[in-house]
């Protein structure tokens, strides 16, 4: 073990993987450099990211161009704020850009620094909406099972994996889940999108009655759902759920925090889905990951609300980081839009998302344990399961299948990441990614799947 990786052990608090390996072993790995879709560790050696970090490093690794433009502003200006009757000028002409590729009907920006402090300045946006119009019942969030929006106290909680809530009294009071549109797990035999789709309109519209529609704020969403399996909506699911948020005055929130910036082959997820949120969350893409850097859209008709008259009587909106309109993260998300622009990566992210679902489907056809591959863009899964005469059944959480196909695949060098409490396999690589290299990630993880397959029956 090297040095770093001792003290890693030693003394960083990694508590996801606390109980399983960082106690007894440490790292599985200990990054070091990266160049494209490729990361090389501590010991030299090489694996091909499929997963882009976290699924956020778009443009790929290593480049100049936003290494430059960091260090440039840090020098220039490295640190001002921007919340109050402050202001830098690379979060403005960020701003500027953000809204002219943002959908119709939204003209500001908030920036923050994660997509958890994005997501809880969506639920404050909406509580003072709902005050300012007088209307202060209206609290309630609804999310999806399985949906990903964070990991602070209130969007730990909006987070639907129950796995993220244990030993911390998650969610918050004003918290509702419904069902997400799971192909395998929710979907009936035989029910086609529509009948799919309304019936799940008709479950968050039950208990949006049940609730009492006087007490419902918003419901939350990401338009295709990334930590919870890569989850793509069924045809007309959004606008089914949007005619019920509408009959009881409920807003709706786009979580684009991975799919904003190109990943689902557009600029936005939300009308690649057929979503027409009133509220918009970024993060990741927007820098690559290469600076910390959130955003907040806000829709007009939020913006005229809190914006308007009747919000005097607070005096200001009370909201506001440290490192909001940071100067050093917005240049980086500059440079970042420039190479996406430039180099037409939301087109190739559209294309190669193409070429990634199709070989995941040829490669993955012939083995007995796929329940599914699926994707849209470049966000793609396979969901692993049991397969009985009554149809599919999940594998025991204690035979960590998803886990160890993982932990196989990384063992060959492919970076791939299962869901935090189930048994589906994510690919979400940078969109600079070659076929050779969705090949070679297809092929290492399918050898994984095989073995974990082949140890199941023996
Ligand atoms: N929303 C979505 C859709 C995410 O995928 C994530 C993180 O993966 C978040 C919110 C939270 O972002 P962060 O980890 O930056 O707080």
């Amino acid at each position: 073990m090297s040095g770093t990786r001792d003290l890693d052990r030693r003394y960083v608090f990694h508590p996801f993987s606390m109980a399983q390996t960082h106690e007894q072993g440490g790292a599985q790995m200990m990054a070091r450099s990266a160049e494209g879709c490729w990361i090389t560790d501590d010991d030299g050696r090489r694996y091909l990211d499929a997963m882009a970090g976290l699924w956020c490093v778009n443009v790929g690794y290593g480049r100049e161009r936003i290494a430059d433009a960091l260090a440039d502003q840090a020098r220039q200006l490295s640190y001002f704020h921007g919340f109050s009757s402050m202001a830098t000028e690379p979060a403005a002409i960020l701003a500027q850009r953000v809204i002219d590729k943002a959908p119709d009907g939204f003209s500001k920006v908030f920036f923050g620094a994660s997509g958890s402090d994005a997501n809880d300045t969506q639920a404050k946006l909406v509580w003072y909406y709902n005050n300012v119009r007088g209307k202060p019942e209206k609290k309630k969030i609804i999310a999806r099972d399985r949906g990903y929006h964070g990991v602070s106290v209130m969007t730990g909680g909006l987070t639907g994996l129950p796995g993220l809530h244990a030993g911390f009294d998650l969610p918050l009071p004003m918290i509702r889940h419904v069902s997400a549109p799971h192909n395998i797990w929710t979907r009936h035999a035989g029910e086609d999108d529509a009948a799919f789709s309304a019936r799940l309109a008709q479950e968050l519209e039950d208990l949006i009655l049940a609730e009492g529609p006087e007490t419902v704020g918003a419901f939350i969403a990401e338009p295709v759902m990334g930590a919870g399996g890569v989850i793509v909506p069924p045809e007309g699911y959004f606008p089914a759920i949007r005619q019920v948020l509408d009959r009881y005055d409920v807003l709706l929130i786009a979580d684009e925090v991975i799919c904003g910036f190109g990943r689902l082959g557009h600029w936005f997820g939300s009308p690649a889905t057929g979503m027409t949120p009133d509220l918009i969350s970024v993060a990741k893409g927007i820098t690559s990951g290469y600076a910390p850097l959130s955003g907040v859209l806000v829709g007009d008709k939020v913006w005229q609300v809190i914006s308007g008259a009747g919000a005097a009587k607070y005096g200001v909106f009370g909201h506001g980081y440290t490192y909001t309109a940071h100067p050093v993260m917005a240049a980086a998300a500059l440079a970042n839009l420039d190479i996406v622009e430039e180099e037409g990566l939301v087109a190739r992210a559209a294309e190669m998302g193409a070429y990634l679902n199709t070989a995941l489907a040829r490669a993955f056809d012939d083995l007995p344990i796929v329940a599914e591959t699926r994707g849209k863009g470049l966000m793609a899964a396979v969901e692993f399961a049991r397969p009985t005469a009554e149809g599919w059944q999940r594998f025991d959480a204690a035979q960590t299948v998803g886990p160890r196909i993982v932990r196989a695949a990384l063992e060959d060098g492919v970076i791939v990441r299962a869901l935090p409490n189930g048994d589906a396999v994510s690919f979400s690589p940078p969109f600079t990614v070659t076929p050779e290299e969705i090949d070679l990630a297809v092929s290492t993880v399918r050898k994984a799947a095989g073995a974990v397959c082949d140890a199941l029956r023996a």
